[in-house]
């Protein structure tokens, strides 16, 4: 499920759905009410707002809000990503392209080098930056001041935040929650229309929201799937097709895929249900243990077949006979 694989059309295809306003920005209320006084109070008194930390499992539309910010501030945006950024140099040379000031959207900060999280401080409080020139003796640190600017970050693992850095983020740290059913739904309905695909009937909608795990970004890509298999098939996206188009995928009535039901398998037969730490399953599926912790484990917990505790995790007594229904 991952969009790394994805061509340039694919790309284009969902910054063509990504929600450019907050009425197409379904559901979040609490997030968007906070944001929308946070902006507005700044936008009145002529400023820009403070730093905002956004933190939630992937997809859930932490990067279409600070596109949204942006375009109601009426600024320029510029992306990073917390493991790309290499040297303090970076996050200046970001921030000065934004001449007149604008959003810094930074995201996976939990992944951002120690030195350059530090190096990130003065920017956040004073809107200056220090440099090292030369080497030896003779280097000299010389501080400039940036553009005004918002940091917007976002993380999926707020907990691997330094407080230092956590309490920063003073415009307020916003959590965004799982979708409901209903809200998938209506994403469905809308992003069936920007793609101008004939329009999935009710249940069509139902059967791809169940398999979404309440996430936006993973609805739309269902959908272009779903959308892809009616057109070769020469049919219209109907409950029926969505079952064969998602089926032929390996994706579930759940939305597992064959990489979440190797996670449970895993611990179910190599660790005998475990309890098992990440590394040790992480080297046993050859995977990394971050993508785990990040793309798999999530939703196999909030469906109950995975427990984590402090000595590691287990599969649940769901999982064991989910495993078994699929055998
Ligand atoms: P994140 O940054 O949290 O990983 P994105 O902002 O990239 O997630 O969202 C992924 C996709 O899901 C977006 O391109 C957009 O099409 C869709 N999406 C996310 N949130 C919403 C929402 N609240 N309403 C409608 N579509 C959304």
């Amino acid at each position: 499920m991952s969009t790394s694989q994805e061509t340039p059309l694919e790309h284009s295809l969902d910054s063509l759905l990504r929600p450019k306003t907050w009425d197409d920005y379904i559901g979040q209320e609490k997030v968007k009410k906070n944001l929308d006084v946070l902006i507005s109070a700044a936008k009145q008194r002529g400023q820009m707002p403070e730093h905002i930390l956004l933190y939630g499992p992937a997809g859930l539309g932490k990067t279409t809000l600070a596109y949204i910010i942006g375009s109601i501030l009426g600024v320029p945006i510029q992306t990073a990503s917390g493991p790309m950024i290499e040297r303090v140099g970076d996050i200046a040379s970001l921030a000065s392209t934004l001449e007149n000031g604008g959003v810094l959207f930074i995201d996976e900060i939990h992944r951002l080098k120690k030195n350059i999280e530090e190096s990130l401080y003065p920017i956040m409080e004073s809107g200056t930056v220090s440099v090292m020139l030369g080497k030896g003796p003779a280097a000299q640190s010389v501080t400039f001041d940036l553009p005004p600017i918002v940091i917007i970050a976002a993380t999926t693992q707020a907990g691997k935040l330094s407080t230092p850095l956590r309490t920063r983020f003073s415009g307020g740290t916003l959590k965004l929650a799982p979708y409901s059913d209903g809200e998938i739904a209506q994403i469905l309905k809308r992003s069936a229309a920007v793609l101008e695909t004939s329009p999935p009937d009710d249940e069509a909608v139902r059967e791809i929201a169940k398999r979404s795990r309440n996430t936006p970004r993973i609805a739309n890509y269902l959908l272009k799937r779903v959308r892809d298999y009616a057109q070769v098939h020469e049919k219209d996206i109907s409950a029926d097709i969505v079952k064969q188009a998602l089926t032929e995928r390996d994706i579930d009535a759940y939305g597992l895929t064959n990489e979440d039901r190797s996670v449970l398998e895993t611990i179910n037969t190599v660790f005998n249900g475990g309890p098992v730490g990440i590394k040790a399953l992480a080297t046993t599926l050859s995977e990394d243990p971050e993508t785990i912790e990040e793309v798999y484990e999530p939703f196999l917990i909030q469906v109950g077949f995975l427990d984590r505790t402090p000595r590691g995790r287990s599969i649940t007594k769901k999982g064991v006979s989910y495993l078994r229904s699929v055998r």
